[in-house]
């Protein structure tokens, strides 16, 4: 059949969290996959940006793993799916026989489908154990649990369409939506801007958020650049500014919510011309931000990674639900708190339940009563104590940990301290990765099992402002391939007594149906409801139309009330000293994507950006002697990596900027792997460093040793 006979198919881009509608056609070899425009797609309305127009790129890409490979004397060698299967199937019984179920980890993935992460959750608790996480721990778990503790559900609290034509002001802290989600911020935020709202940034990076909002004829925005790590101190001179000056909410905060006195309280004392000063902002523009955020009609606050990747993730983001709160900002449209989410599915994968302290729909599993009501529908027991996080796991990799299934992670590049995390991997005993490429992690892998890519299968995925959306499919390109699903299902099948009744599903709708009944708010959605547009959850029973923006009432909270709680600053764990003379930051591209899999082996996605580099100060080059261009050393107390120095005032003086995204010199050699207590989210934010101009022998070496 030619191309043209076939008809386009519409799915979602495979990267960030807006969820923009693209199609797809086969062409007339498996592997000829074209990108079309899909013109009236609900969230893009046919808009794309440069990672979804070159998303097609890598799905026949040469490096593709296309048979089961099994590791013998260090080498891995082809192996036959039945090899395969029966191989992990025995290590996952031998790990558990020796040492108990929570003796092995199970990472889901946020670049899968809900059907998959939800199989894999399953099949995690079924074996025994909640050591069951996924990559929201490395960007937003801070975010999720403070939402959730503080107003009740850990999601974007209102939608992307009602913000763009709601919205007065839009505050956005720690997130930098011109280059990790474009058409977010070009289509919704920009074009509110264009149509007289106002934009308060707070980042310590002048970047591509910033310079889309300086328009001619306008002064509607406002750039707070603070230093990192010091968004307590410049939001608590924002909530004295508005006590002070009385533009609180009077009714809403004695109707609607718990803890005004604490925030008061904790406050009383505050130094806010010592605090101003700690940011590096002056208090005047701090204040005046304030007054333009409070005396708005609807005010909204969008927080990111810059916000949520701190030690204190939760008490920075519970600040920001302060404000939101103590205004009156939540509960109608173009307010709210919205966490712009990283990954296409980083938002369904929690919501599925792939995380160590939640079942499907975040029901705790320590909640006797929702436990119960899972488990009648799966028929086994759950266990009731919350599992360990994905970093925890790592950190015990050999001595508690011995067994780790990853379904599309690549935890050696993406967690922080990565040369430590690729010692303690080969720690393990056993390891299956299941994947599309040969990533840093599948390479200590004892089993690989080769997955197919978002192009070739079908399911839902739920994007950043709740909506879950279905995507489609088209040829496989490497006959021996599976999809995720087939995969986890034929494990479960293979491993348990019961595992055909519990795992056998004729296709992903099939899961849907039972994922709906265990999770709530996807309660009332089907196939068939879902269509093309989608639908936001909360959708509670069949015809609901799900809600673009949530708490119009009251809170999801046990009292029906939304919890304010002062907080006060706690630095970063590690501050600049005499060795390490300055703070180093990270944060994403817009070409690319977290640990490059898919986008550094897209030809249009790399020609830009092919290596990594660094942001520094002119003068803090002047005093290390370095020029535009040069080739550099960046080291904390964890590692090293070579980078080309770019010097540019996007930085602020003292802080130094680079990227995750390339295994040759990886950022996360350098960070740190301090957690927020409560969420376990590491503290990506904010390292001491120090930098040089001198590449010895030894930083090439390091190198290369880490990418072998
Ligand atoms: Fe894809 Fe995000 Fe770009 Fe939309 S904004 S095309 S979802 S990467």
């Amino acid at each position: 059949m030619s191309s043209e006979n076939r008809d386009a198919v519409k799915t979602i881009c495979p990267y960030c969290g807006v969820g923009c509608g693209i199609r797809i056609q086969q062409g007339e070899e498996p592997g000829d996959v074209r990108f079309m425009p899909w013109g009236d797609a609900p969230v893009n309305e046919g808009r794309i940006c440069i990672k979804g127009g070159a998303a097609t790129e890598v799905v026949d890409h040469e490096d593709r793993l296309t048979d089961p490979l099994i590791k013998e004397g260090g080498e891995f060698r082809e192996a036959t799916w039945k090899e395969a299967y029966e191989y992990v199937v025995d290590e996952l019984e031998r790990i558990r026989e020796a040492y108990g179920p929570d003796a092995t980890g199970f990472f889901g993935s946020s670049k899968t489908m809900n059907e998959e992460n939800y199989l894999l959750q399953k099949l995690a608790r079924r074996y025994g154990t909640n050591n069951v996480d996924n990559c929201t721990r490395m960007c937003h778990a801070s975010t999720v649990w403070a939402l959730r503790t503080s107003l009740g559900a850990g999601a974007m609290t209102n939608s992307m369409r009602d913000l763009r034509e709601e919205a007065d002001v839009f505050w956005i802290q720690g997130a930098n939506p011109g280059e990790q989600h474009p058409i977010a911020n070009g289509q919704y935020f920009r074009q509110a801007v264009l149509d007289g709202a106002t934009v308060i940034q707070v980042d310590p990076h002048a970047n591509k958020t910033t310079r889309s909002f300086q328009i001619d004829d306008t002064d509607r925005h406002v750039h707070l650049q603070l230093n990192p790590g010091t968004d307590i101190p410049l939001l608590n001179v924002v909530l004295k500014t508005v006590l002070e000056n009385d533009w609180i909410d009077e009714e809403f905060i004695a109707e609607r919510t718990a803890g005004f006195e604490h925030l008061k309280e904790t406050l009383a004392e505050f130094d806010e011309e010592a605090a101003a000063e700690e940011c590096g902002v002056p208090l005047e523009e701090i204040e005046l931000a304030a007054e333009k955020y409070a005396t708005a009609e609807n005010a909204a606050i969008f927080t990111g990674m810059g916000m949520s990747q701190h030690a204190c993730g939760v008490d920075n983001v519970q600040n920001e639900i302060n404000l939101a709160l103590i205004t009156g900002n939540v509960g109608r449209p173009g307010t709210g708190v919205n966490p712009l989410r990283g990954q296409n599915n980083v938002q369904g994968t929690c919501d599925v339940g792939a995380m160590p302290n939640v079942l499907p729909g975040y029901q705790l599993v320590d909640d006797d009563e929702a436990r119960a009501a899972v488990e009648e529908v799966w028929g086994f027991d759950i266990p009731d104590e919350p599992g360990l996080t994905n970093v925890e796991l790592s950190h015990k990799f050999g001595e508690s940990v011995h067994g780790l299934y990853v379904m599309g992670e690549n935890p050696v590049m993406s967690e922080p301290d990565a040369n430590r995390v690729a010692e303690r991997i080969q720690e393990l005993e056993f390891m299956v990765v299941q994947d599309i490429f040969m990533t840093e992690t599948a390479k200590y892998a004892d089993v690989v099992l080769p997955a197919t890519t978002w192009a070739e299968r079908g399911g839902t995925v739920t994007n950043t402002d709740r909506r879950v959306q279905r995507m489609r499919g088209v040829d496989k390109v490497h006959e021996n391939t599976k999809h995720d699903l087939e995969i986890v299902s034929e494990i479960g099948k293979r491993l348990f007594d019961d595992g055909e009744e519990l795992f056998e599903f004729d296709d992903p709708e099939a899961v849907f149906e039972e994922l709906r009944q265990v999770c709530p708010s996807y309660h009332g959605m089907t196939y068939e409801a879902l269509g093309e547009e989608g639908i936001h959850w909360p959708c509670y029973e069949p015809g609901d139309e799900g809600d673009p923006y949530l708490y119009a009432e009251a809170f999801d909270t046990d009292s029906g009330l939304g919890h304010v709680e002062g907080v006060r600053h706690t630095p970063p764990a590690e501050t600049p000293d005499d060795e390490y003379p300055l703070i180093l930051t990270t944060a994403r591209l817009e070409e690319h994507y977290n640990t490059g899999t898919m986008s550094t082996r897209s030809p249009t996605l790399n020609r830009r950006t092919p290596e990594n580099f660094v942001d520094v100060h002119p003068a803090d080059a002047e005093r290390y002697g370095i020029e535009d261009g040069d080739e550099v050393v960046l080291r904390s107390r964890r590692g090293r990596i070579a980078v080309e120095a770019e010097v540019t005032e996007d930085i602020k003086e003292g802080v130094v900027w680079t990227t995750p995204h390339f295994a040759a010199a990886a950022a996360n050699r350098l960070t740190n792997d301090v957690l927020d207590e409560r969420a376990k989210i590491p503290e990506y934010k904010a390292a001491a460093a120090e930098i040089a101009v001198d590449v010895e022998p030894a930083d090439a070496d390091a190198e290369s040793a880490a990418d072998d």
